[in-house]
């Protein structure tokens, strides 16, 4: 019988990839399910309703994965967990590939399958596992109501007879999962609501959620999306003519949602300290770039920085603050991933290793890197997809620089 486990997930990790709901599914499919015990209570799923979904319920996280083919994880695990699991089994998680190149190398030295949720090829047969889109919309309601919570002003038009209290302006910068929903959340509050991107394609998504889009739109425009639906690193000279938009733009904003990204480029930097300097006391920035480098200069990972009166919220892992839904939404793509993985009528681990979807998201098997992309980017083999890694001490993106003025908070 095919065995599946989840062990729990570090202190700073809210969320977990498996459910009551998502037990049910699997076990009908023909698995036998373990988590460890108590992995779910931060996401309010306790051990009884595992239980009663018929799941097993493990004392640790090694038996929780000893002699499991299938390890369903949030985040990439310690490699004593991948350790615990027998060779060959497929270790499934958000394993943040491009980062922390010697935990990913440890990872991958243990013989397991490991497989990045996040490399999901973003096609149709696969939008129900597509982990970024699930965790992206949550991010970008989130970052709206935080950020409503801590704006010392109401968001919506209020006529009393005391007078009127304007609405809000919100200024959403990167329209794409978590722009268009930070876009809807920030409309429902009420507020006056703008959004920007270099992508032509989402300026009619914008006027439909009721937004004003704003953006230079000239020839280079015109051709900045790819045949992925994904933005390009745009020329300087079109990033000049943004800046001055933005610039001029941003001095009347109350708040500003940065969730602007370039697959496989830092974030780019689109809110200048002059241009925070610029803003009224009392506004605020969320940027949700913030662990790809930031979209806003003085933007900190972990931390709340207040410069001249605005703060710019840098909170990580803004999904995690909605677990429920999160973990819910996150499980169900696991569940749609792992589902096909399983030979029914054997009961066995039967993974398609020319699947596009397995191949799209295997980064590591019998001990090696094989993710030809990967490789590269950590500077390893460019000899194809089964050429091994030479992995680089670290392969983090760079952090904001450290010489700051600003005031910084931890979150
Ligand atoms: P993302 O997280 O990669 O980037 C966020 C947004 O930032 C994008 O809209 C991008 O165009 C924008 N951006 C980049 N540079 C910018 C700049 N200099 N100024 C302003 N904006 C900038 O995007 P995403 O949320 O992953 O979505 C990317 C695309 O993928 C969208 O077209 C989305 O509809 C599409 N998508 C497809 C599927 C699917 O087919 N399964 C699933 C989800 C998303």
């Amino acid at each position: 019988m095919i065995v599946i486990g989840v062990p729990a997930e570090e202190k700073d990790e809210p969320r977990i990839g498996l459910t009551p709901e998502t037990v049910k599914k699997l076990v009908k499919a023909g698995a036998k399910v373990k988590i460890r015990s108590g992995a779910g209570l931060r996401s309010h799923f306790s051990d009884e309703a595992y239980k009663e979904a018929g799941a097993e319920i493990a004392g640790s996280d090694e038996s929780a994965v000893a002699g499991a083919d299938i390890v369903l994880t949030v985040r990439r695990p310690k490699a004593e967990i991948a350790k615990s699991m027998k060779k060959g089994a497929a270790l499934i998680g958000m394993l943040d590939p491009f980062s922390d190149a010697e935990g990913l190398a440890a990872l991958a030295k243990t013989g397991v399958a490991l497989f990045a949720m996040e490399l999901m090829p973003r096609i149709s047969r696969a939008q129900s596992m597509d982990v970024l889109s699930s965790q992206s919309n949550l991010a970008g309601y989130k970052a709206v109501v935080d950020a409503a919570a801590a704006f010392e002003r109401a968001l919506p038009m209020m006529m009393t007879a005391a007078g009127t209290v304007p609405a809000a302006r919100v200024f959403v910068m990167g329209v794409g999962v978590a722009g268009l929903q930070a876009i809807a959340t920030a409309r429902r509050l009420g507020a006056i609501v703008t959004a920007t991107d270099v992508r032509p394609a989402v300026k009619e998504q914008v006027a439909s959620l009721g937004a004003k889009f704003v953006a230079v739109e000239d020839e280079e425009f015109k051709q900045a999306e790819t045949s992925g639906g994904y933005a390009k690193e745009m020329s300087d000279a079109y990033k000049k003519k943004q800046a001055a938009l933005v610039a001029e733009h941003v001095k009347s904003q109350d708040i500003v949602i940065t969730t602007a990204l370039i697959p496989g480029r830092p974030a780019p930097k689109l809110i200048s300290k002059e241009m925070i300097e610029s803003m009224k006391p009392g506004s605020i920035i969320v940027d949700l770039a913030v662990e790809r480098g930031g979209n806003a200069e003085l933007a900190k990972p972990g931390e709340i920085v207040e410069h001249k009166g605005v703060r710019i919220f840098g909170k990580l892992n803004l999904p995690g603050q909605v677990p429920v839904n999160a973990s819910s939404l996150y499980a169900r793509n696991l569940q749609a991933f792992v589902e096909p993985l399983i030979d029914k009528e054997k009961k066995t681990l039967a993974v398609n290793w020319d699947d596009d979807l397995v191949k799209g998201t295997l980064i590591a098997r019998n001990g090696e890197i094989v993710n030809a992309m990967i490789a590269e980017r950590l500077g390893g083999a460019k000899g194809g997809a089964a050429a091994p890694a030479k992995l680089p001490a670290n392969g983090t993106a760079k952090k904001n620089g450290s010489k700051r003025q600003a005031k910084g908070t931890k979150l």
